[in-house]
């Protein structure tokens, strides 16, 4: 389903318009393409207090592909070194260091600010370094243009883990991202070979694979070099096909909540699983008054137990190898909750649960990551059967006043299967442009 109006705010008489009647100015979003792969302009790194990484980071910086500068008119990116601001004195560093330069930022721009976790023992560091999860998320509301704003936690002494996602949040494939926070844990990053085929020598598997985001996510694993399965219902066979034959990837028609379900993907993956994507939903939508039971089972079955269950299997019998990446599908409705989804919402809060519980214990007992996204308004078929008011609205209540394409949740799935990213743990990520919902 096409979106009409940021189309008409892209033409000169509908900025006119919209301009002139105080209507909402989304802006074309520059995503990942060949031609296209990096962001267009220099990146300022600027520090707030001493540099105590500095060289660290501007060596880490350089790995980006983008000139790292201190002095630039118009910066495609700006990094803040706030891991130093220790104290509510110390906020005014940040100020002084972004007041000046945030408006040169070019459209479609990034801002990543760096902190680190507020401290359990130092409430005043603790004080310091949370005032930046305020300040990130307002500057995300403010900067328009299609720019974004992020804080990135890394804990200290660390700085080698964030390479890969550097990279990511520098890059035009992290466009539907912003006003979010992304803690690194201190685990030491897999070697990368080849930054452009990152998943090369990879096998992975993407469950509701046939269409919208999971097809996506499918599509950009493998343009990232890695061999994909891919797998829904027997009901979507021949558009299962028609997508794993487009990916040179395999096909498997498969019920998730098959009791059978991982022993078949087993069997499917003899050299084990590198990457396990549980994407595959539905939704049953009724207000709970008027919700029979097998609505709200089929929606908890598919969206969590399977996913439980699969996962659970998939690590005990050892078939997702050893730095393996699990990636589950949340929803800001499993945040936010939502009319007429308490068994959705209740679904997608339960992935959250799930991956919080078990990401640490799977790094340590398995060597192996637990991430979800959690997409905001991406559109799909699920989105387009939406009443269309509500589609409206679910459109433009967020930063970048626009709904995200199924590319954007399957870049940020990429980037969490990196080899580099094993200091990616445990995140829930919001997709969702900044969504008020929840926020
Ligand atoms: P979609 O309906 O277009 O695709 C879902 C796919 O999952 C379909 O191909 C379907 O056949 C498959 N599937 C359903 N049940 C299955 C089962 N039992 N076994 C195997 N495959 C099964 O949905 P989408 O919009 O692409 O959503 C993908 C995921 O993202 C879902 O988990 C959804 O809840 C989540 N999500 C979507 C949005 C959005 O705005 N589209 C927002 C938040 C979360």
């Amino acid at each position: 389903m096409a979106d009409r109006y940021l189309h008409f705010t892209g033409t000169a008489p509908g900025r006119f318009l919209t301009r002139g009647l105080g209507l909402p100015q989304p802006a074309a979003l520059r995503r990942w393409s060949l031609g296209t792969p990096s962001l267009d302009g220099p990146l300022l790194h600027l520090t707030a207090g001493k540099p105590v990484i500095g060289d660290e980071l501007r060596t880490l910086l350089g790995t980006t592909g983008l000139t790292v500068t201190d002095r630039a008119e118009r910066p495609a990116g700006i990094l803040l070194d706030a891991t130093d601001v220790t104290s509510a004195a110390g906020l005014a560093d940040v100020h002084a260091a972004l007041h000046p330069v945030v408006r040169s930022l070019a459209p479609g721009g990034r801002i990543v600010v760096l902190g680190t976790p507020p401290s359990p023992d130092d409430h005043h560091q603790a004080a310091a370094q949370q005032a930046l999860e305020g300040f990130v998320r307002s500057l995300g509301k403010e900067i328009g243009k299609g720019s974004t704003a992020q804080l990135l936690r890394i804990a200290p002494g660390a700085v080698a883990s964030a390479e890969s996602t550097l990279r990511f949040l520098f890059s035009p494939r992290s466009a539907y991202i912003s006003g979010q926070v992304i803690e690194l844990t201190a685990a030491v990053p897999d070697p990368v070979a080849d930054w452009a085929a990152p998943l090369y020598g990879r096998t992975a598997l993407v469950t509701g694979a046939a269409r919208g985001i999971g097809a996506s996510v499918a599509s950009v694993l493998a343009r990232d070099g890695a061999q994909v399965i891919c797998l829904d219902v027997p009901q979507a066979e021949d558009d299962l096909i028609r997508t794993a034959d487009r990916l040179g990837a395999t096909a498997l028609p498969l019920d998730i909540t098959a009791p059978d379900a991982a022993e078949r993907i087993a069997a499917a993956a003899p050299g084990g699983l590198d990457v396990l994507v549980h994407n595959a939903g539905i939704t049953r939508d009724r207000r709970l008054a008027n919700m029979p039971a097998d609505r709200w089972a089929s929606v908890i079955e598919v969206n969590l137990d399977s996913v439980l269950r699969t996962t659970d299997a998939l690590l005990r019998a050892g078939t997702v190898n050893r730095g393996g990446r699990i990636v589950a599908t949340a929803s800001i409705a499993g945040i936010a909750g939502n009319n007429g989804q308490t068994n959705y919402a209740a679904s997608k809060a339960g992935i959250i649960g799930l991956v919080r519980s078990l990401a640490p214990r799977a790094a340590a007992d398995h060597g192996v990551t637990v991430n979800a996204v959690a997409p905001g308004f991406i559109e799909t078929k699920m989105t387009a059967a939406v009443p269309l008011l509500i589609r409206e609205a679910g459109r433009r209540m967020n930063s970048l006043a626009q709904g995200g394409l199924p590319v954007d949740v399957a870049e940020t799935t990429a980037w969490f299967a990196q080899p580099a990213s094993s200091a990616v743990n445990g995140q829930v990520l919001r997709v969702c442009g900044q969504s008020l919902l929840g926020a």
